[in-house]
C-alpha cells in the first residue's frame, strides 16, 4: 500500500502525534518502537505494527520520526534493519526529533542517495500541545517538498513554518531553547536575589512581567511556587519540560556553537547548571523551572 503512512518512535510526544495522525490522516498508520507496550496501545487504537524500521519504509511512502536524539535518528535510517535499507524512491521522511543539525544534514544525504526525500521538523510545544494537534513545526528541507510536508503535519499542528534549508529546523529549535534555558536561569537568580532583599515575589513579578525584564520564563512559566496557578513551579516541578530534555538541547547548541565558532558564554554556563541538575537525583525527573530551588535553596514540594 504506497499510500500508507509511519510512525516511529511513540513516546511522551510520539504517542498523542501518532494518534492524531491516525484520527485525521488517510490511509493505514503503520508504527514501530523499542518498547512493545507503547506499540501495543497503538496497535489497540487501529495502528499496524512494524517489526522493524524496514518494514515501515517496506509499507508506506511517507513517514514521520520523532526519537529522542542523534544517535537514535541515525541508526533508525542507517541501521541493517534500518528505513534506508527498503525506502522506495520518492518516500518523504518528516523527523520531528529534536536532534544535531549536522546530523539531519547527514541522513539528508544518505536518503538522497536512496532518491528519497528528508526534512527536519522539530516542535515546540509540550505533551499537551502534542495531544491537542496544536504543536508548531519548524521545517527545514528543499521548498518543492513543503507542502508535501505540510499535508501531513497540519494534522499534528497548529503552526508549520518553513525555515530554509535542512537543518534550519532543528538550528531554530535548538537556539530557541538555548534561549529558554538561559533566560529560566537568570529569572531564577533574579526572583532569589529579589526575595532575599524582602521583595513578595508575586510583587516583582507583577513589576518585571510589565518592565523590561520581562519575558517567557517570568510571565508566562514562572518558576517560583505560587506565583502563577498551573504551571510546575505551583506544582512540586512536576511535569512539563524535564531538566534532562533540556540539558540534552542545551548540548547540541554546545555542539552546534563549537561547529560554528560561535561564543556562548551563557549558553554553556546554562549547559553546565543543567547537565548538575539532570544527574542530581533531587532535579533529575523535575521540570526544567526547579533550577530556581536548586539556587534558592528553598525545598522541592
Ligand atoms: P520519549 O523518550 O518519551 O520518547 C522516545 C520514544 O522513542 C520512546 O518511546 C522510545 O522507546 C523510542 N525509541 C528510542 N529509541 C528507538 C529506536 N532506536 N527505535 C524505535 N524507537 C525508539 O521522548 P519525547 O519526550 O517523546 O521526545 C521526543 C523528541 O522530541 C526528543 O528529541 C525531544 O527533545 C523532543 N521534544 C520533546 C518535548 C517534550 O516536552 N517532551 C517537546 C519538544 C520536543
Amino acid at each position: 500500500n504506497a499510500s500508507s503512512l509511519g510512525f516511529i518512535g511513540l513516546g511522551n510526544m510520539g504517542g498523542p502525534m501518532a494518534m492524531n495522525l491516525l484520527n485525521k490522516a488517510k490511509g493505514d498508520l503503520w508504527v514501530y518502537d523499542v518498547n512493545a507496550d507503547s506499540v501495543d496501545k497503538a496497535v489497540k487504537a487501529g495502528a499496524k505494527a512494524a517489526s522493524a524500521p524496514a518494514e515501515i519504509a517496506e509499507n508506506c511512502d511517507r513517514i514521520v520520526t520523532m526519537l529522542p536524539n542523534s544517535p537514535h535518528v541515525m541508526s533508525t535510517f542507517g541501521g541493517e534493519q534500518g528505513l534506508l535499507s527498503t525506502a522506495k524512491a520518492g518516500t518523504l521522511f518528516l523527523d520531528c526529533s529534536t536532534i544535531d543539525p549536522a546530523a539531519a544534514q547527514t541522513v539528508a544525504k544518505m536518503c538522497l542517495e536512496k532518491e528519497t526525500v528528508f526534512m527536519d521538523a522539530p516542535v515546540s510545544g509540550g505533551v499537551g500541545a502534542a495531544a491537542a494537534g496544536t504543536l508548531t513545526f519548524m521545517v527545514g528541507g528543499p521548498a518543492a517538498e513543503f507542502e508535501a510536508g505540510q499535508s501531513i503535519l497540519q494534522h499534528m499542528g497548529a503552526k508549520i513554518v518553513a525555515c530554509g534549508d535542512v537543518g534550519t529546523g532543528q538550528a531554530a529549535k535548538i537556539c530557541n531553547n538555548m534561549m529558554l534555558g538561559i533566560s529560566m536561569v537568570g529569572v531564577s537568580e533574579t526572583y532569589n536575589l529579589g526575595k532575599r532583599l524582602g521583595l513578595d515575589p508575586k510583587i516583582l513579578a507583577s513589576i518585571v512581567n510589565a518592565a523590561s525584564g520581562r519575558c517567557w520564563a517570568s510571565d508566562t512559566y514562572n518558576p517560583v511556587p505560587g506565583v502563577i496557578e498551573g504551571v510546575p513551579s505551583s506544582n512540586g516541578y512536576a511535569g512539563g519540560f524535564g531538566t534532562t530534555l533540556m540539558a540534552k538541547d542545551l548540548g547540541l547548541a554546545q555542539d552546534a556553537a563549537t561547529n560554528t565558532q560561535s561564543p556562548i558564554p551563557l549558553g554553556s554556563l546554562a549547559h553546565q547548571i543543567y547537565r548538575v541538575m539532570s544527574s542530581d537525583p533531587r532535579f533529575a525527573d523535575k521540570d526544567f523551572s526547579s533550577v530556581y530551588a536548586l539556587l534558592s535553596e528553598e525545598k522541592l514540594l
